[in-house]
C-alpha cells in the first residue's frame, strides 16, 4: 500500500507537508518522495510546493487499493490486489484463491489483454475505460447454487448503476447488464470444488464505463456508462458501491428459500415476458416466451405448444419484430 496516497486522498484538495506525511506514516522524507514519484508515474496529478507540501490536483480515476479503501469499509473488496495490466483478472484471482486468498479478496486491473466472457469468448478491456474486477468468494453454499451467485452479482451491479443515475440498467439472463439492447457489463463466475464442497468462486465483472466508441465488431451491441448518461463517474466509487450491494444480497443465497433474490432479479429482468430465441447447441434454436427464473436460476421459456422448457446454459436473444 502507498500510505502517502491515503493521506493525500484524505486531505484532498488541500496540501499536506512532506514532514507531516513522513510523521503520519512513519517513513523518511526520502521514502515519501519516492512514493510521490511512483504515484506520478501512474498518472496521478500531484503538485509539490516547497512551502505548502504535496497536493492532489484532481481526484484520481484509478482502481488502486488506497482509492478502493477510501470508499469501501466492508468485507468484500479487502484486500485489493491491483495491477496496471493483467491477462485476465479472473485468471489471476483463481491463482490467488488456490494459494489461499481470503473470502472478499478483490483483483482489479486498469486493462486486460485476454479478458474473457462465457465459453472463452473475449471481453474487450481497453486501458482505464472500464472496470475489470474479480472477487474471490468462499460462500457457505452448495455448488449447485453458483449460478445464483452470477444472478446476485447482476442484481448488485444493476442496483449500483441505477444509484449513479443509470435508470435503464437491465439484467439479461444469465450474465449481462443491458441498456436497451446494448451490453454495458458482463459477469463471469468460475468455481473450484466438489459437488457438495465448494472451495472458492471467482466472480468477474467487466463494466464499460468511459468508452465513447467501440470496435466495429461490437459497435452495434455495446454501450458504456458515459455513452448512456453523459457522465464520467469515478470507477472505484462505482465498484465499491457494487460490492456494498453484493454484500447486502449475498446472504440471500445462503438461505433455504431464495425467493427474495428472485424477486430482486425480477425487478430488473430484461427478458421477462419477451419473445426470445434460444440457442442451446450449435446450429439449433427454438422460439418461446421468457417466464423468469426457476428455483435453480435457469430460465423458464414457454413454447408455442403450451409446454415449458428450462434453459440451463445457452445464448438467448430477444426476438425483435420482423424476425422470422
Ligand atoms: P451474448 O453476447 O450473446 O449475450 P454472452 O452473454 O455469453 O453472449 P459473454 O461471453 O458474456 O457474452 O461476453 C463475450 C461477448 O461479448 C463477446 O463475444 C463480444 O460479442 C461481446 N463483447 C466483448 N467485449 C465487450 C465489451 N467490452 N462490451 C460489450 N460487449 C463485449
Amino acid at each position: 500500500m502507498n500510505s502517502t496516497l491515503s493521506i493525500l486522498l484524505k486531505a484532498f484538495p488541500h496540501p499536506v507537508s512532506g514532514e507531516q506525511i513522513a510523521m503520519s506514516n512513519g517513513l523518511s522524507r526520502t521514502a515519501v518522495w519516492k512514493q510521490i514519484q511512483s504515484l506520478q508515474k501512474l498518472g496521478l496529478k500531484i503538485e509539490g510546493k516547497q512551502n505548502s507540501g504535496y497536493r492532489l490536483l484532481e481526484w484520481p480515476d484509478l482502481l488502486l487499493p488506497e482509492i478502493m479503501a477510501y470508499y469501501r469499509r466492508g468485507q468484500l473488496g479487502h484486500p485489493v490486489y491491483w495491477q496496471h495490466e493483467l491477462a485476465s483478472t479472473n485468471t489471476t484471482a483463481k491463482e490467488l484463491a488456490r494459494q489461499g486468498a481470503a473470502h472478499g479478496t478483490l483483483v482489479v486491473s486498469e486493462s486486460q489483454t485476454a479478458g474473457r466472457g462465457r465459453r472463452g469468448r473475449s471481453w474487450l478491456s481497453p486501458p482505464s475505460e472500464g472496470i475489470f474486477a474479480s472477487l474471490i468468494l468462499r460462500p457457505a453454499i452448495p455448488t449447485r447454487r453458483v449460478p445464483l451467485l452470477t444472478l446476485a452479482t447482476g442484481v448488485a451491479l444493476a442496483e449500483a448503476l441505477q444509484s449513479f443515475g443509470l435508470r435503464e440498467a437491465w439484467l439479461k439472463w444469465p450474465n449481462d447488464i443491458w441498456v436497451g439492447t446494448r451490453k454495458l457489463a458482463g459477469i463471469l463466475s468460475e468455481f473450484s470444488g466438489e459437488l457438495d464442497a465448494m472451495d472458492f468462486v471467482v466472480v468477474g465483472m467487466g463494466i464499460n464505463m468511459h468508452q465513447t466508441e467501440f470496435p466495429p465488431e461490437i459497435a452495434h451491441s455495446a454501450t458504456s456508462f458515459l455513452q448512456e448518461t453523459g457522465q464520467r463517474i469515478n470507477r472505484a466509487q462505482l465498484l465499491s458501491r457494487a460490492l456494498a450491494e453484493l454484500e447486502r444480497v449475498l446472504p440471500l443465497l445462503e438461505q433455504t428459500d431464495v425467493t427474495p433474490l428472485f424477486a430482486a432479479w425480477q425487478k430488473h429482468d430484461r427478458l421477462l415476458g419477451q419473445e426470445v430465441c434460444v440457442f442451446e447447441t450449435v446450429g439449433t434454436h427454438y422460439i418461446g416466451r421468457a417466464l423468469g427464473l426457476d428455483e435453480s436460476g435457469a430460465l423458464r421459456v414457454a413454447l408455442p405448444d403450451g409446454t415449458e422448457r428450462l434453459v440451463l446454459a445457452g445464448d438467448v436473444s430477444i426476438r425483435l419484430p420482423n424476425h422470422t
